[in-house]
């Protein structure tokens, strides 16, 4: 087996960001698993999908909020696949709310969905990657982890800690050959951001340079890169795929 072709993992990948990026990682030539909390149906379409061009994936359920859950999704893959050498916590949720209003179970949900999720995955598959002194890590975060926003305290909060997990996991796991790196999006077209009304989709891209809102593959070619051998110095990075919208 080519050396550089692994198996990749990519959390809540059914649809938006994470099937582009599962898409991307097959069209590389890795093997993907496919992972999903509820809809088989996309997923298999996806795999279905991947297969069709000569790629190789599996589809595989979990939800990636609970320890129990993720333990078993890698036994699965790693049964199937073999060990898993490329890890996209890419797997999200929205409880929007204002601070004073929100309810304990909209943070909680949020916090374990997007935070410790990432905890629990990147600490499982952290343990072959050493063995083979090879890994990549990328995780989804939000341009909301920089700059804050109205109405999303939870959602902020949890993706402003996945760049502290980022950063403490690219310290840990350097020396090993295996890089961290945090994406932050803007504003990506996806089912997330559909139910957006029209004022604020409006007034958000008033702020962005690019004039318009992103879309799933322009996240998925940063993956692309930061998974590739040539980005094999480059580690506890975050990178905004935002148009411009948070530059300094
Ligand atoms: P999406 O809602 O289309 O996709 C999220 C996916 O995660 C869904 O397939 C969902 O089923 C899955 N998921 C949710 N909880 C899960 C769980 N517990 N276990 C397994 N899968 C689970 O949203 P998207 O826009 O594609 O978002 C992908 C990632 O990008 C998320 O982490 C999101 O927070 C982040 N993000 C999105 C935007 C945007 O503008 N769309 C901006 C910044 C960051």
């Amino acid at each position: 087996m080519n050396p550089e072709k692994r198996v990749a993992l990519v959390t809540g990948s059914g649809r938006g960001i994470g099937r582009a990026i599962a898409l991307a990682m097959a069209e590389m030539g890795h093997t993907v698993a496919v992972n999903y909390r509820s809809s088989s149906v996309a997923a298999e379409r996806l795999v279905e999908e991947i297969l069709s061009f000569g790629g190789r994936a599996r589809a595989f359920q979990a939800d990636v909020s609970s320890a129990p859950e993720v333990e078993r999704l890698f036994e699965e893959a790693e049964s199937d696949l073999g060990p898993v050498g490329i890890l996209i916590n890419n797997a999200g949720i929205t409880r929007d709310g204002l601070l004073m209003r929100m309810k304990d179970p909209d943070w909680e949900d949020v916090i374990r969905t997007n935070l410790l999720s990432n905890f629990l995955t990147t600490r499982r598959a952290a343990k072959d990657m050493v063995r083979s002194r090879w890994g990549r890590i990328v995780n989804i975060s939000s341009v909301v982890a920089l700059i804050g926003n109205p109405g999303q305290a939870n959602y902020a909060a949890a993706k402003a800690g996945v760049i502290g997990l980022t950063k403490s996991a690219a310290r840990e796991l350097g020396s090993r050959g295996i890089t961290v790196n945090a994406i932050a999006p803007g504003f990506i077209e996806t089912d997330m951001t559909a139910v957006l009304d029209e004022k604020i989709r409006s007034q958000m891209i008033i702020q962005i340079p690019a004039g318009r809102a992103g879309r799933p593959e322009e996240v998925a070619a940063l993956v692309r890169f930061l998974v590739s051998e040539e980005a094999s110095y480059i580690t506890g990075q975050v990178i905004a795929v935002d148009g411009g919208w948070t530059m300094a």
